[in-house]
């Protein structure tokens, strides 16, 4: 069961998780992340340091720790848990401070980041035990581990987790921490921003769970996004895939790269909500459920690159020319389309841009778009359903697409639009393709 930021943000949300979690029939493994704002608030302590600003990183700490001086006061009653959850918090501040002093180190950065996470564990565990519920506190540091190209190594996850948990025969209730881990030199790192699923989706890999619990504060995943369209309702069953997609191509609601550990040991993923518990949110399994349009979803700050070049004509090689330069830059590429003469394709961050678009030069005229957005509407077999093409171009029809990518997987129809259309686009394919308005 893996709560964000937002289920553990506030001592009554904490509480409330407390009951869900303590209504458990089977043992469970709970994984936190950090209280909200958190983790942005260590980021920018990190970058304060990193730049020399000591005054401002030194402020920062000292209003984060305010934040859990109040947050503490609240989550507990009696006095020996709050001279508990007192010390828990000083200690960590205490970190905090020390770092101000040292030098800045991108390994000690990582140590500011897990902060986060181990303050919100401890601080749960000492709640749980005010309630007299019975639980272990599993140190994420001592078994999720990520090898040297940063990617988590699920066997010795395995091995390390079902050793800790030996050591609590009959327990039912375990603690843990999202989003961090050890690196392959054994340092503190981290599975990057919004890596709690992440964790949660490994240990439940890790351990063969029933299920991978995901609670958030909305139910489940949407048909669209409702921070943009006004009704959307929720998904009911999604395959890996059409999960997957859409992770990748902007739903907020789950790490993309939570869905893998999960396909792999076929463990089925819910997306429930600790508001409205009894909703039935959604649920990703390996079968799509039903055929037909799920979802349609949005991915910001895209750039496209077009490389016209009239060498491509009858070449070969062309392409993979071009590739090199990307994989060369670490750049992934999202979309692609060709024409004879010419390639389409975008990426998502402009980190490399100027040394990639340099190497491009030679191969032709080089074109660039930034501020693209990437529509990407997702569901089952969608690609063999002629009336989805037709709805689709239908409903958009004032809206100028620039790249179109079709039947590379057949759950995803994708379309690049200019930012500005993005509004316009999810509205008019919520009723054009779900009938909502
Ligand atoms: N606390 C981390 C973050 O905000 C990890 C997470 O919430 O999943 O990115
Ligand atoms: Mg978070």
């Amino acid at each position: 069961m893996k709560f964000g930021g937002t289920s553990v943000g506030k001592p009554e949300r904490m509480h409330h998780i407390v009951s869900l979690v303590s209504k458990e029939t089977e043992p469970a493994i709970v994984v936190l992340s950090a209280l909200s704002g958190t983790t942005n608030a260590l980021v920018e302590i990190g970058n304060a340091i990193a730049k020399g600003d000591r005054n401002a990183a030194k402020q920062t700490i000292e209003k984060l720790e305010a934040h859990y001086q109040a947050f503490i006061k609240e989550l507990v009653k009696s006095e020996d848990a709050y001279n508990k959850a007192r010390s828990i918090v000083a200690e960590h501040f205490e970190f905090l401070n020390i770092i101000l002093k040292i030098s800045f180190s991108e390994a000690l950065n990582k140590d500011i980041l897990a902060q986060g996470e181990l303050l919100s564990t401890k601080l749960f565990c000492v709640y749980l035990e005010e309630q007299k519920i019975d639980h272990a506190l599993l140190p994420a540091l001592e078994f999720m581990s990520i090898d040297q190209y940063d990617e988590p190594q699920i066997g010795s996850i395995k091995v390390k987790l079902t050793q800790l948990l030996n050591h609590y025969p009959g327990k039912k209730i375990f603690v843990t921490q999202g989003y961090i881990c050890r690196n392959a030199r054994g340092e503190v790192d981290n599975l990057k921003r919004g890596g709690s699923d992440y964790s949660a989706s490994l240990i439940a890999a890790a351990i063969n769970a029933s299920v991978c619990e995901i609670w958030t504060d909305i139910d489940g995943m949407h048909n669209n996004d409702p921070r943009i369209v006004k009704k959307t309702v929720p998904v009911e069953q999604l395959s890996f895939e059409e999960a997957a997609e859409l992770a990748y191509f902007g739903a907020k609601i789950l790490h993309p790269a939570s869905i893998w550990p999960a396909q792999m040991y076929k463990i089925p993923v819910k997306l429930l909500n600790t508001m409205q518990p009894e909703a039935k949110g959604t649920l990703i399994v390996e079968e799509a459920g039903s055929v037909g349009v799920k979802a349609v979803a949005a991915k910001d700050n895209i750039i496209a690159i077009r490389i016209k070049s009239s060498r491509m004509l009858l070449a070969y090689g062309f392409l993979r020319k071009i590739f090199e330069v990307f994989e060369k830059y670490r750049t992934p590429i999202d979309m692609i389309t060709t024409s004879e003469v010419a390639v389409s394709l975008t990426i998502d961050h402009s980190v490399y841009l100027q040394e990639i678009l340099k190497e491009l030069e030679p191969f032709g005229t080089i074109e660039v778009d930034e501020n693209q957005v990437i529509i990407s509407v997702v569901g089952n077999e969608i690609a063999q359903t002629t009336d989805i093409i037709k709805k689709l171009f239908g409903s958009i029809r004032n809206i100028p697409v620039r790249m179109v990518s079709y039947g590379g997987s057949p759950h995803n129809i994708s379309l690049l639009i200019a930012a500005e259309h993005k509004t316009q686009i999810l509205q008019q394919l919520n009723k054009g393709m779900f009938g909502l308005e």
